[in-house]
């Protein structure tokens, strides 16, 4: 039995987890363009 209960802040952004930006695989990163950076919806 497998129980979904992760707490999501309602205020974060879907795409970047709130951080603002993604992590690249190549290294570095890159500004989030759905929330600018800002990490906030
Ligand atoms: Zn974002």
């Amino acid at each position: 039995m497998t129980i979904f209960k992760k707490a999501k802040s309602a205020n974060q952004c879907p795409y970047c987890g709130g951080k603002g930006y993604f992590q690249l695989r190549l290294g570095g990163s890159e500004t989030c363009s759905c929330c600018s950076g800002s990490g906030k919806k």
